[in-house]
């Protein structure tokens, strides 16, 4: 089984050395561990879908050359802010002098006002949770290039495409629809990578796998949102991690990610399983405390009984606060944050934990 592909451009036809083909006019490329991609139109006009890690401008510079020769694309498109996916993106905005498009709620992030909520190390395993002192801390700053996705739903410069909001993974998550072939680029709303067992990575068996456990915030929508790209019936997906995917064995496994989703996809223990990030248009509003009891163990250690109290009374007022930001947020207009469904009243507390064999899926 192979990947469909119809070059829209002669240059496209000769086989490329750094992109691989996701569907006619699309391709993608692979920076260290991120995917981003290359999205053309029939007229030759094309779209940079996401921009890798930093260090990356040079590689997509030669891909895109490879593909449109010296046409400039007519934009630049975030699916999300993440360091993995906003590498290049200063850079090539700049020396192309392109507009970068993002939805409102990722902006805070994009313009130096916000960090991103604190990532959740306590879902464990895998090796970018102890990578993770090695992750930018500060938002990048685009101001000057960066502009709001239309609300409408098109894409500017490729009217063949739409734009859908699949919040959870970060709360400006969108990911990219192509109606008439049916293509999703579905950024990091799910990833496809391959299994973790040897057979699977021999065979590059892929597999559809929820967002990325480590960075995510808010698994409430993070399911509404794979639900609404299930809902498209999406013939292709390629995702911010992993080979793309097709057919009949897409469907099934997005299907079935969306039936198991809080067993399957959301960590057994952490941070944001219960309570997500609380953000706005202006950055982070509020986080759930951290999973690891810090602070009690401080006090205990001291034995300051009295501010254990005064502590408890300002943590009883922060959920109070946190739970009036809730209803608040249900009414904005950008308001992303749902009440959770589906969720099992215990989840299973043996799934990941301590098993080499378990599932990683800590990509940022
Ligand atoms: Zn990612
Ligand atoms: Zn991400």
């Amino acid at each position: 089984m192979h990947t469909p592909m119809e070059p829209s451009n002669a240059r496209a036809q000769q086989k490329s050395k750094h992109t691989f083909p996701v569907a006619p006019g699309v391709w993608g490329m692979k920076t260290i561990f991120v995917n981003l991609f290359f999205i053309s139109e029939p007229d030759g006009s094309w779209a940079l879908l996401d921009t890798g890690v930093y260090g990356s401008a040079e590689k997509i510079r030669g891909a895109a050359e490879e593909l449109f020769g010296n046409i400039r694309p007519r934009a630049i498109l975030l699916t999300h802010g993440h360091f993995d996916h906003v590498g290049a993106v200063k850079e090539l905005a700049q020396e192309w002098s392109v507009p970068v498009y993002a939805h409102p709620l990722e902006l805070p992030y994009l313009t130096g006002k916000s960090s991103y909520p604190p990532p959740d190390p306590s879902v464990g395993g895998g090796g970018m949770a102890y990578m993770s002192f090695l992750y930018p801390k500060k938002p990048i700053d685009i101001t000057n290039s960066v502009e709001l996705l239309p609300p409408d739903g098109s894409v500017p410069g490729l009217p063949s495409w739409r734009w859908l909001h699949t919040p959870g993974h970060t709360a400006g998550h969108v990911s990219f629809f192509r109606e008439h072939d049916r293509v999703l680029l579905a950024g990091d709303a799910f990833v496809t990578r391959h299994g973790e067992s040897v057979m699977a990575v021999i065979t590059q068996k892929r597999e559809v796998h929820g967002p990325p456990a480590y960075y995510t915030s808010d698994w409430g929508s993070a399911h509404h949102s794979v639900e609404k790209l299930l809902e498209l019936n999406p013939r292709v997906a390629a995702t911010g991690h992993g080979m793309p995917m097709q057919g009949d064995e897409l469907l099934w496994q997005l299907d079935n990610l969306v039936k198991d989703f809080w067993t399957k996809a959301v960590p057994s223990h952490g941070r944001y399983v219960h309570e997500p990030a609380l953000t706005d248009e202006q950055g982070v509003i509020s986080v759930p405390p951290a999973t690891d009891n810090t602070v009690p163990k401080v006090l205990a250690a001291a034995g300051l009984v009295a501010l254990a109290g005064v502590a408890l009374v300002a943590y009883s007022k922060r959920g109070s606060n946190q739970r009036k930001h809730q209803r608040e947020m249900r009414n904005r207009p950008f308001s992303h944050n749902r009440p959770a469904q589906g969720m099992p009243p215990t989840v299973s507390s043996t799934l990941d934990e301590d098993d080499p064999y378990a599932h990683t899926n800590n990509y940022p």
